[in-house]
């Protein structure tokens, strides 16, 4: 847990369908009911077709790293004590193009902070695991794949 990190709101009808899953462990993409592209983040209109009606589509919850940044000081101070740790955007296996942007977790320890980063490589496959930061918000994070 991080503690004082700015969280997302769940309440949005846009992402709330998200937000619900992922307290289920469930990865989900929205998708348009129209044309039926996927997209990520969610938002209210189709933005190849207009169609603002939605369908949600699970997402097997594994990908790839597409790319990843390894943050340094000077950071704000609750994430200061976790360095060294790693923002990955990856890539869904099942859902090409979409990308979704998280924290990696350790292989064995499955924690967030005092990683190596040096074990990460852009293509590394990567499974979803959602870690509690509030009672109401469970963020995708990723943990490398064997
Ligand atoms: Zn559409």
């Amino acid at each position: 847990m991080i503690a004082d990190i700015p969280l997302p709101t769940t309440d949005d009808p846009t992402d709330a369908p998200f937000w619900d899953a992922a307290m289920r462990s469930q990865l989900v993409v929205q998708a348009c009911a129209r044309c039926k592209t996927a997209r990520h983040p969610p938002r209210a209109m189709c933005p190849y077709c207009q169609s603002m009606d939605v369908d949600w589509a699970r997402a097997s919850g594994r990908g790839r790293i597409w790319s990843f940044a390894v943050p340094r000081p000077p950071l704000l101070p609750a994430f200061a004590s976790l360095t060294p740790y790693v923002t990955a955007v990856v890539e869904l296996e099942d859902f090409p193009g979409i990308r979704m942007v998280g924290l990696m977790l350790d292989r064995v320890s499955g924690e967030i902070g005092n990683i190596d980063p040096t074990l990460f490589e852009i293509g590394d496959g990567v499974e979803v695991r959602f870690v509690k930061f509030a009672e109401d918000v469970w963020l995708p994070c990723w943990r490398p794949r064997d």
